[in-house]
């Protein structure tokens, strides 16, 4: 349907938008969340799919609708974002001015909706040329994109994106591309062993729009290509890493799958690739060259959850069995929340089962002032114990960067 502001145009096609004018979407036809209670293949390998499975593609956003500013088209790479998308079915919508507006609906949940299901393709501003340190996980974090497809109803980005969640990718990766050297050799964290390390999964999932990006391939080679003491990492919830398996990695790669029990996974990670699927992706990517890791977030002591976790890192072991030269690391982040991430969260996601009590929980105040709310310590350590003995047990090459 065409959008008030907008000239009619096929799904496939390129309509022009009125000065500042957005589409508004009128269903909620987006990729559903994932409910829990799936079944799970307990005796398959991760990386062996069933005959089901392997007729199944890997999971693929497709946004209903694809902005790209008048900035963005100046852009190679911004052009082939949109061109990407239209072959894919997306409506690209030519704006006439470089601001995204007209992106609210009548309610938070009907702007969730219209949001998730757009990418914008931008330019990004000035301050995302500074790069900013970001520990525990790297030394510096650069941004490919900002906004994610998925539904995971603790996002990490609630209340920390501007306006609406929409899902925005950058043009000008060239520029990106080109801060970097300014940061070699500058270190902010202590894993001297990495070389200086940049975070490309702050606040995107960079796998879940590669398909339409094409961003992460040209970062890897950039890294493969770039003969110093550095490395790039990411995460991602996703599995559609085919694509990656032969680029010029040069080993400086490393490429880490969030993971969660399936109590944690199955119920609150709408959108995603299973937890098999991602930990199949993982074993892929390990058997060509590139270093891989677990990221296990957010923990969460849900009813079994020592049994939960246990069997996930049953299944992560099978998962990496007989992979010669294995690197793995393991970072563990336990599930916490601020006041303003609630108030988002419950926006989104009104029925959630999520726990969110700050009584039930240890306020902690930031650097910055800002209030989080994380587990009490007697229930802290008692995941931390328990999770690191599963990991000594079960993973025992893994190297374990940092629980938090
Ligand atoms: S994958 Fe990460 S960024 Fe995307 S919805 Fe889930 S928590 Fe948020």
């Amino acid at each position: 349907m065409a959008a008030p502001g907008l000239q009619p145009g096929s799904r496939s096609g390129v309509t022009r938008a009125e000065p500042d004018a957005a589409p508004h979407l009128t269903s909620a036809d987006f990729p559903s969340g994932r409910g829990p209670g799936r079944p799970r293949d307990e005796d398959r390998a991760p990386g062996a799919p069933s005959p089901a499975e392997a007729a199944r593609a890997p999971k693929r956003w497709i946004p209903r609708q694809v902005l790209i500013t008048p900035a963005a088209r100046e852009w190679e790479h911004g052009r082939a974002i949109a061109e990407r998308a239209a072959a894919l079915g997306a409506e690209v919508v030519e704006l006439r001015a470089n601001r995204l507006a007209g992106l609210s609906g009548a309610t938070p949940r009907e702007t969730y909706r219209l949001a998730k299901s757009t990418l914008a393709v931008v330019v990004a501003p000035p301050s995302k040329l500074r790069l900013q340190p970001i520990p525990p996980s790297a030394d510096w974090r650069v941004d490919l994109a900002e906004g994610c497809p998925a539904h995971c109803q603790y996002c990490y980005l609630a209340g920390s994106l501007q306006g609406p969640p929409v899902t925005r990718v950058y043009a000008n990766l060239p520029e990106i591309l080109g801060v970097l050297p300014d940061y070699l050799g500058r270190r902010t964290l202590k894993r001297a062993h990495e070389g200086t390390t940049f975070e490309a999964s702050c606040y995107t999932d960079p796998l879940g729009i590669e398909h339409l990006s094409g961003s992460l391939a040209v970062l890897i080679r950039h890294f493969g290509a770039w003969e110093a003491d550095v490395g790039l990492r990411w995460t991602t919830k996703y599995d559609a890493v085919g694509p990656l398996l032969d680029l010029a990695h040069g080993g400086r790669t490393r490429v880490r799958f969030s993971v969660n029990a399936e109590p944690v996974s199955g119920r609150y990670e709408g959108g995603t690739a299973r937890v098999d699927e991602r930990l199949g992706a993982l074993r892929q990517l390990a058997l060509a060259g590139y270093r891989v890791g677990l990221t296990v977030a957010p923990v969460m002591p849900v009813e079994g959850w020592v049994e939960a976790y246990e069997d996930l890192f049953v299944r992560a072991a099978r998962a990496i069995r007989g992979v010669p030269g294995l690197d793995l690391t393991v970072e563990c982040i336990t599930h916490r929340f601020t006041p303003g991430s609630k108030e988002v969260l419950q926006g989104w996601y009104p029925r959630t089962r999520l726990e969110m009590d700050e009584g039930s929980r240890s306020a902690k105040t930031s650097k910055f002032g800002g209030r989080k709310y994380v587990y009490r310590k007697p229930v802290m350590d008692e995941l931390k114990a328990a999770v690191e003995q599963m990991v000594a047990t079960h993973l025992p090459q893994a190297e374990v960067l940092y629980w938090t």
